[in-house]
């Protein structure tokens, strides 16, 4: 737990949120501020403040299992987009490692 991170304060269910999957190691919730009809967010439980900051490979995978296991609940599985921002040059708000799932509109290619 970091002080002060709001996603450690989800993660400990400090703030509501919009519950979309659990498990003993992550939390999928919807995004409060939604950029497509589907936007849902995946974070551990564990604070990482990036990606770069996670040195535990088993985790990560269960991260993207999480991923998946979110799409097909949501059945979103035929398209959506998965995005980490990594660092504040890259759009990275929260410094709580977290996993973007868009979906339910197109998305154009170079991303913005
Ligand atoms: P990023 O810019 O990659 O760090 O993304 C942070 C995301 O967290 C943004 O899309 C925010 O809308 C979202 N967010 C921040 N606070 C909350 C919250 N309390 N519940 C749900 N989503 C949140
Ligand atoms: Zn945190």
């Amino acid at each position: 737990m970091s002080e002060n991170c709001i996603f450690c304060k989800i993660a400990n269910k400090e703030i509501k949120i919009d519950l979309v999957l659990e498990t003993e190691d992550l939390v999928a919730f919807k995004d409060i501020n939604a950029q497509a009809p589907f936007h849902i967010l995946v974070i551990p439980k564990k604070h990482y403040e990036t990606l770069n900051d996670i040195k535990n490979p088993e985790l990560l995978g269960k991260l993207f299992e999480g991923v998946q296991n979110v799409v097909k609940k949501l059945n979103i599985e035929d398209g959506y987009r998965t995005v980490i921002n990594t660092g504040k040059k890259a759009g990275q708000e929260v410094f709580h490692l977290h996993i973007h799932i868009l979906a339910g509109r197109p998305f154009t290619w170079p991303p913005g």
